[in-house]
């Protein structure tokens, strides 16, 4: 356990100084770490450590090219703890679920959550390159790259991708078959497909009142920018967190 804590410490450290997070985000990342390491032991960290690692590559990837999309999405830069929150949060509660009443539902739950989070991570830090704009789920117009709600094909694509890099790195270490496998690709998929209902209906939006675009940000061109629908307390965090909860939910009740 306490080797347990030491590499979490080092990897919050690494993500610190790699500035993919924020101090707060680090101390959050572990916390989260420690707990899924108690529950799921080096595996559960492993697999964390893979969706970090591959996350913090995607959104550092030709993050030039990505400018005019952190004119759109809520945060950009290194994650802070409520970041680390919507991400890891459900997979500490699958954790907390495995020490108090263990089975392994929750390890399952906690499979697809984190393929969950990568499939959504990859697919918008991917999909906002693609060479055609996004349409939007609900209303099938061109939007924004970084529209909550937009979809791609190769941003779909690359949540696919992400979905399978997760389950394919467990296979060295938990028993599954390849039906098995699929399942929990689509689950982990199933993620990133809610984040995108709820990014197209209830996610608060904003536009700006200097530029006029649309955005999820409370401050556009240093005005306050004006409320244009959605939930006000639904921000991207917590669609975020909604929609991996969502997968690692159904996972449980179909594995228990
Ligand atoms: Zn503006």
């Amino acid at each position: 356990m306490f080797a347990i804590f030491v590499v979490t410490c080092l990897v919050a450290f690494a993500g610190y100084r790699l500035r993919s997070l924020t101090r707060s985000g680090a101390v959050l990342t572990v916390v989260t770490g420690a707990v899924i390491g108690y529950g799921f032991g080096w595996f559960g960290l492993y697999l964390l450590g893979v969706f970090f690692s591959t996350s913090s590559l995607a959104s550092k990837y030709r993050a030039r090219d990505k400018a005019p999309v952190d004119e759109i999405v809520e945060k950009s830069g290194p994650r802070d703890f409520v970041q680390v929150l919507a991400n890891g949060g459900v997979g500490m509660v699958t954790a907390l679920g495995m020490i108090l009443a263990p089975n392994d539902a929750w390890l399952f739950a906690y499979v697809a959550s984190i393929a969950a989070a990568t499939s959504d991570t990859w697919g918008s830090e991917f999909g906002v390159l693609a060479k055609q704009k996004p349409r939007s789920i609900r209303t099938f117009r061109e939007v924004e790259p970084g529209t909550s709600g937009g979809v791609s094909v190769f941003g779909t694509v690359m949540s696919i991708v992400g979905a399978t890099v997760i389950i394919l790195a467990s296979l060295p270490f938990i028993e599954i078959d390849v039906t098995f496998a699929l399942v929990l690709i689509a689950l982990g998929l199933s993620g990133s497909v809610v984040d995108t209902l709820l990014g197209a209906t209830v996610q608060r939006k904003y536009r700006c009142r200097v530029c006029g675009k649309l955005t999820e940000k409370k401050i556009h061109h240093r005005e306050p920018t004006a409320y244009v629908s959605g939930w006000r307390f639904l921000g991207n965090d917590a669609v975020n967190f909604l929609s991996i909860a969502a997968a690692a939910t159904i996972s449980f009740l179909l594995l228990r």
